[in-house]
């Protein structure tokens, strides 16, 4: 059983993580790629998640993992087909995510046209923190992120650059997939994006949410 921790101590059993693609234009463009005008999803499980101090083993059939810091929301409340006007009242809190990705697997099945959850949902690719409270976040979209690798700053970004902000997430993504209690949404992102490898240590940090230090085995 996976799980996550509320700072009010409240245990949340995770369901599935919800996670977007290119929702900041700053890391669309360092691929070459195009936002899409929807929120595009896909999901990693909750086997995939690890705790803030732990350490991520990249699997052996990757030569390229790449850190991806995101600001990741707990649901908190079911719902289906949610309004963007309800949407905020399902968030029960915020926390850091690193969503480790396997670039050269992700890429070598895009070009043959495969699925790539495996470059996304394997073991230990979902570092999180613990949550804090929607009610203590004033604004969520304005939370600067850092990521640093072995203390040099790599991404260092703002979710007011998110694409689609979060209220647009949860609404489109509660069109398609239920939203249960203890569900989590990554909701993308910034510049910066880049390789890590065996021996390194990663701080992900988001202002006044929280933080998490993890190592590469
Ligand atoms: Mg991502």
């Amino acid at each position: 059983m996976f799980t996550v921790r509320l700072l009010d101590d409240t245990i949340f059993q995770v369901g599935k993580i919800l996670c977007v693609a290119r929702n900041y234009r700053s890391h669309a463009d360092e691929f070459g790629n195009k936002p899409p005008n929807e929120p595009v999803f896909f999901l990693k499980p909750a086997s995939s998640i690890i705790g803030p101090r732990e350490n991520a083993v990249i699997p052996p059939y990757s030569k390229l993992c790449h850190h991806e810091v995101e600001l990741a929301v707990l649901i908190g409340k079911w719902g289906k087909n949610i309004s963007v006007q309800q949407a905020m009242s399902h968030v029960a809190g915020y926390g850091v995510a690193i969503d480790l990705t396997l670039r050269d697997v992700q890429q070598r099945l895009k070009e043959q046209g495969l699925p790539w959850d495996q470059a996304k949902g394997f073991d230990t690719s979902c570092p999180l923190s613990d949550f804090v409270p929607a009610s203590r976040i004033s604004n969520p979209h304005e939370l600067r992120l850092k990521l640093s690798v072995n203390e040099e700053i790599r991404q260092d970004g703002n979710t007011s650059e998110m694409i689609h902000d979060i209220p647009t997430l949860i609404s489109a993504a509660s069109a398609i997939f239920t939203l249960e209690k203890g569900d989590i949404l990554l909701t993308g992102t910034p510049a910066g994006v880049g390789p890590v490898v065996q021996g390194d240590k990663i701080c992900a940090e988001i202002e006044g949410v929280n933080w998490l230090n993890i190592g590469i085995q």
